[in-house]
C-alpha cells in the first residue's frame, strides 16, 4: 500500500469511443498507482476530465464544469483536478490560466504520465502542464481498467493521416501510428482468457491499418487472425474510411465467421462537390460501389453511417445527393450531425456557411427519410431467429417491462422476454430469440427466449459482481477486474471526430 491507497478518483469522459477507451486506461493507471474508484455519489479526491475538442462549445462546457468544482476543491484539502484529452492538447496552459485551481493538464500523447503529474503537482504545490507533440509510447501498453466483463475495445492504431477539413483529430492526435499485429493479437488472447467474447477493433481509420508498418492488407489479415482465436465469438471494428476499404477486407469479413455482419461506414456527404471540399477522397460512385459489394458478400449485413448536414457551400442540389445515397444504401441507421464550426479546422474559415434555419430544415428531412428506412429495414427482421449477446445497461425500460436487452450479431438492439423456465441469462450470456416486432431503433422478441447459452463471459460478469475488487497491480496492457460502472455512451459511432 502506498500513501494514495485510500484516495479515490473519478474520470469524466466526453467525446468519442477513442476517449472512452483512453478513460479505461486512465482508470487502469490510477488503480495501478493505488487509487480506487470513488463510489457513486461520493466526491472523489481526484477528478480527471478526459475532454473532446470536437463538440461545439466544448471549452465553455469544460470551464463551466471546472467552475462548479472550484468551491468543492476549496472545501476539501488535497483534492486534485486533472484535464486531459483533445481539448487539453489544443488549449494547453490556457486551461490553468482560466481555471488556476486545476492541478494537472496532460495531452493525448502522454496519458501514461497522469499519476506522476498528480504526484508532482502535490509535492511541488504547483500546476503541472505537460503536452507532448507526438506519442510517448503506444497507449495499449498502459494498464487498462475495462468497463465490461464480456466485451472490450482493442486499439489497433492511433492518429490519422487524412486531412478532412471539418476534423480536428489529425491536429490533436497526430499522424497514424499502427500497433504491431502480434501485440494486438496477444491483447485479444489475454482478454479472451479473462472471459471476453466480443471485441471491437478501434482506430480513427481502421482500414488504413498497415500503412505505417508497410502492409496494405494488414487489416484483412488481422480480421482473419481474429477468426482463429479460440473462444472469441464476436469481432467488430470502427471506423473504416471508404478510401481504404478494399476488397480483401470485404472477403475477410464474409469468410471469417466470428467477424459480425455489421459495417459502420462514414458517408459524411453524398455530393461529390462537398466530399471534395471536405477533402474526403472518395466520391458517391465509389461509396455506393462498396455498399453493393458488401451486400453481395453479406446479404444480412447491417450498414450504418455518419452524415454531416450543412457543410459550408452545401446547396439544395448537394443535399439531394446525400438523400439519394441514403435511399440507395438503405442504412440500418445513421448518426446525423448538423455542421457547426470547429475552431482550428479549415472548414471553419470557409465561405458559404449555411444559415442555421436551412441546415435545420435539411436535417429534419434527412432524419425523416432515415427513420423510415431504419423502420422498413427493421421490419424485415420480424420472424428471424437471432442469438442475442445479453448486455448490461442497454434497456432503459427493462425493469418496468421485465425484459432483457442485448445485441444481435448485426448489432441491432433487441429487447426480449426471458426464458419461461430456468435462470435468466446474465450479461455476457446469449439468448436465442425470435423477432416479433420492429421499431425504427430497436427490435422486440415478445415470446420467451427459446435457448440460453451460459458463456465464459457470463461467468466473468458474475465473478466481477460477486468478488471484491482486485488489489491494484502492474499488469501492463492487461485488463484488471473490479465492479463495473456503466460505459458512457459514445458521442459518435465513428471515433472519427465527426460528431
Ligand atoms: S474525419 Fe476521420 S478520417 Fe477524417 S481526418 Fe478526422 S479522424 Fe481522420
Amino acid at each position: 500500500m502506498n500513501e494514495h491507497s485510500e484516495r479515490t478518483y473519478e474520470v469524466r469522459t466526453h467525446g468519442c469511443q477513442m476517449n472512452v477507451h483512453d478513460s479505461e486506461r486512465l482508470a487502469g493507471l490510477l488503480e495501478g498507482a493505488g487509487y480506487r474508484r470513488a463510489p457513486k455519489g461520493e466526491q472523489a479526491d481526484v477528478v480527471v476530465f478526459n475532454t473532446c475538442a470536437v463538440r461545439e462549445n466544448a471549452d465553455n462546457k469544460l470551464y463551466g464544469n471546472l467552475g462548479q468544482l472550484a468551491p468543492k476543491k476549496a472545501a476539501r484539502p488535497g483534492m486534485q483536478i486533472a484535464v486531459g484529452g483533445c481539448l487539453a492538447q489544443k488549449d494547453r496552459d490556457t486551461i490553468v490560466r482560466r481555471a488556476p485551481w486545476v492541478d494537472v493538464v496532460f495531452g493525448t500523447h502522454n496519458i501514461g504520465s497522469l499519476p506522476t503529474l498528480l504526484e508532482r503537482a502535490r509535492v511541488q504545490q504547483e500546476a503541472q502542464v505537460e503536452i507532448l507533440e507526438s506519442l510517448e509510447r503506444f497507449p495499449s501498453t498502459l494498464p487498462t481498467r475495462r468497463e465490461s466483463a464480456y466485451a472490450a475495445w482493442v486499439s489497433i492504431s492511433v492518429g490519422c493521416n487524412n486531412t478532412c477539413t471539418f476534423c480536428i483529430v489529425p491536429a490533436l492526435r497526430g499522424k497514424e501510428k499502427d500497433r504491431r499485429p502480434g501485440d494486438i493479437l496477444a491483447e485479444i488472447e489475454a482478454l479472451v482468457a479473462e472471459g471476453v467474447i466480443e471485441i471491437t477493433l478501434l482506430g480513427q481509420n481502421v482500414n488504413a491499418y498497415g500503412s505505417d508498418i508497410g502492409d496494405r492488407e494488414a487489416f484483412s489479415k488481422l480480421l482473419r487472425a481474429c477468426g482463429a482465436i479460440e473462444g472469441l465469438e464476436r469481432v467488430r471494428f470502427t471506423s473504416p474510411h471508404p478510401r481504404d476499404f478494399t476488397d480483401d477486407v470485404i472477403a475477410a469479413m464474409a469468410e471469417t465467421p466470428n467477424v459480425m455482419p455489421q459495417l459502420h461506414m462514414p458517408l459524411q456527404s453524398g455530393s461529390d462537390t462537398i466530399l471534395k471540399a471536405m477533402r474526403r477522397s472518395y466520391r458517391q460512385e465509389r461509396y455506393l460501389g462498396i455498399i453493393e459489394k458488401v451486400r453481395a458478400a453479406m446479404p444480412h449485413a447491417a450498414i450504418s453511417t455518419d452524415i454531416i448536414v450543412g457543410f459550408p457551400g452545401e446547396t439544395e442540389e448537394d443535399f439531394e445527393q446525400t438523400l439519394h445515397v441514403v435511399r440507395e444504401a438503405r442504412f440500418a441507421n445513421a448518426f446525423t450531425f448538423q455542421y457547426s464550426k470547429r475552431p482550428g479546422t479549415p472548414a471553419a474559415e470557409m465561405d458559404g456557411q449555411v444559415p442555421k434555419a436551412v441546415v435545420q430544415e435539411r436535417y429534419d428531412r434527412l432524419i425523416a427519410l432515415q427513420e423510415e428506412i431504419s423502420w422498413e429495414e427493421n421490419i424485415k427482421q420480424v420472424g428471424r431467429t437471432v442469438e442475442v449477446l445479453v448486455a448490461e445497461g442497454e434497456g432503459r425500460k427493462d425493469d418496468q417491462t421485465a425484459r432483457l436487452s442485448g445485441r444481435a450479431p448485426d448489432n441491432r438492439l433487441v429487447h426480449f422476454a426471458p426464458p419461461a423456465t430456468g435462470p435468466a441469462p446474465r450479461p455476457g450470456d446469449t439468448a436465442t430469440v425470435t423477432i416479433s416486432y420492429a421499431a425504427p431503433h430497436h427490435l422486440l422478441a415478445e415470446a420467451p427466449a427459446a435457448g440460453v447459452r451460459r458463456t465464459r463471459a457470463g461467468d466473468a460478469w458474475e465473478r466481477r459482481n460477486t468478488t471484491p475488487p482486485a488489489q491494484p497491480g502492474v499488469m501492463l496492457g492487461m485488463p484488471s477486474i473490479g465492479a463495473p460502472a456503466p460505459t458512457p455512451a459514445p458521442a459518435s459511432a465513428s471515433g472519427c471526430g465527426c460528431d
